[in-house]
C-alpha cells in the first residue's frame, strides 16, 4: 500500500509499505476514504521537531473497517469510522471525566496519511455512522477527528456561552473551527484575527462578526476598542507561539477563560502578569472523543459544515506537495484521497 513518510525536514516521501496488521487484540483496521495534513505535521516539516528516523504521517482519518481484534465490540468490519486524533479506551478515570486525551493508555495515531491504517484502541476512539455516508460529507466527518474537535475543545474550555464575546487567535483550520464553534455555542461576538483574506472570508461564513488584521500590541488595542475598553469574555488561543499566547491574554479581561489549543513552541509564562491577568487557562491536546458523537451528529443532519476548510484536495500519491502549499501558505488545509 501506499502510506507517507516523512525523512527528514522538508523530505516527505509517499512509497510503497507493508499492509497494517492487528498486533492487539483491541486493534482495528481500516482502508481510508479520506486522511488530511495537519498545521502540527508541519513542525517536523519544518525541522522544529527532532526527525530522528523516518516517521509515518497521518493522524487524522476516517474510513472503513476491515478487521478488528478478538476484544473490539463496538465497531466491525464494513462499518464507516471516525476517530480522534488521540487513542483512548473510553473507559479509565481521565476518560469517563471528560479528558479521553489524556487516557491512562493514551497514544497518538500515527501513520494516517496511507491507504490503510491500524487503530488501536478501537472501542474507546471509534465511532461508527448508521449507514454509509454522503460523499460530499466526507471532508466535514474528517475534519471532525482533528480540527473540528480541537476547535471545539477551545471554545468549551474558554467557556464560550450564549451572549458572549470571543476573541479567536490564529487563522488556521483550527482557529477557523474554533469560529465555527463559538457560533455553534452562541456567541453573540466573534472577533477573529487574521490577516489572510481567503481565511479572513471563511471566519466570516463561520460567523465571525469582527476582522482583526492587526498581530500583538497593535492586534490587542483593536480588541480593546471593540469591546469598550473591557476584552474579551472567552479567547481561542489557536497557534502556540509566544506571541499569539500573549496576545490572548492580554485580550482577555478579569475574570475570562482562555481554551489554548495551539501546541506551544518556545511558550513561557510570566509568574506575576499571569497573576495579574486574572484569567484562568485550560487547555493541552483535544478530548475530541468527548465531543465526536455530538459533532457527527451535527455533521451528519447538515448542520454545520467544517469541511470547508479543505481547500486544496490532492490523491495520496501527491502528499508532499500537500505539504508545500500548506507551508507556504498556499493552502489552509489540505485533504488527501487515497
Ligand atoms: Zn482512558
Amino acid at each position: 500500500m501506499l502510506a507517507t513518510m516523512l525523512y527528514a525536514p522538508g523530505d516527505v516521501r509517499v512509497e510503497e509499505r507493508d499492509e497494517p496488521v492487528i498486533q492487539k487484540p483491541t486493534d482495528a483496521i481500516i482502508r481510508l476514504t479520506a486522511t488530511c495534513i495537519c498545521g502540527s505535521d508541519l513542525w517536523p516539516f519544518r525541522g522544529l521537531n527532532d526527525v530522528s528516523s523516518p516517521m509515518a504521517m497521518g493522524h487524522e482519518y476516517c474510513g472503513v473497517v476491515v478487521a478488528v481484534g478478538s476484544d473490539v465490540k463496538t465497531v466491525k468490519p464494513g462499518q464507516f469510522v471516525v476517530g480522534s486524533f488521540v487513542l483512548s479506551d473510553n473507559t479509565c478515570p481521565h476518560c469517563r471525566h471528560g479528558f479521553q486525551s489524556s487516557c491512562e493508555q493514551r497514544e497518538f495515531m500515527t501513520g494516517g496519511q496511507a491507504e490503510y491504517a491500524r487503530v488501536p484502541l478501537a472501542d474507546g476512539t471509534l465511532i461508527a455512522t448508521d449507514t454509509m455516508p454522503d460523499d460530499d460529507l466526507i471532508p466535514s466527518l474528517l475534519a471532525a477527528s482533528d480540527v473540528l474537535g480541537t476547535g471545539w475543545y477551545a471554545a468549551d474550555a474558554a467557556r464560550v456561552q450564549s451572549g458572549s464575546t470571543v476573541v479567536v487567535v490564529g487563522d488556521g483550520a483550527v482557529g477557523l473551527m474554533g469560529v465555527l464553534a463559538a457560533k455553534q455555542l452562541g456567541a453573540h461576538r466573534i472577533i477573529a484575527m487574521s490577516r489572510h483574506k481567503s481565511r479572513q472570508d471563511l471566519a466570516l461564513d463561520y460567523g465571525a462578526t469582527d476582522i482583526i488584521a492587526e498581530r500583538g500590541d497593535a492586534g490587542v488595542a483593536r480588541v480593546k476598542e471593540l469591546t469598550q475598553r473591557i476584552g474579551a469574555d472567552a479567547v481561542l488561543e489557536c497557534v502556540g507561539t509566544q506571541e499569539s499566547m500573549q496576545t490572548a491574554i492580554n485580550c482577555a479581561r478579569p475574570g475570562s477563560m482562555i481554551g489554548y489549543v495551539g501546541v506551544p513552541h518556545g511558550v513561557q509564562f510570566d509568574g506575576q502578569s499571569l497573576f495579574f491577568s486574572q484569567t484562568g487557562m485550560m487547555g493541552g491536546p483535544a478530548p475530541v472523543r468527548r465531543f465526536l458523537p455530538y459533532l457527527l451528529d451535527l455533521i451528519l443532519t447538515r448542520q454545520i459544515n467544517p469541511g470547508r476548510v479543505f481547500d486544496l484536495e490532492l490523491p495520496l500519491a501527491d502528499a508532499a506537495e500537500g505539504y508545500r502549499a500548506m507551508d507556504e501558505r498556499r493552502a489552509i488545509k489540505t485533504l488527501l484521497r487515497p
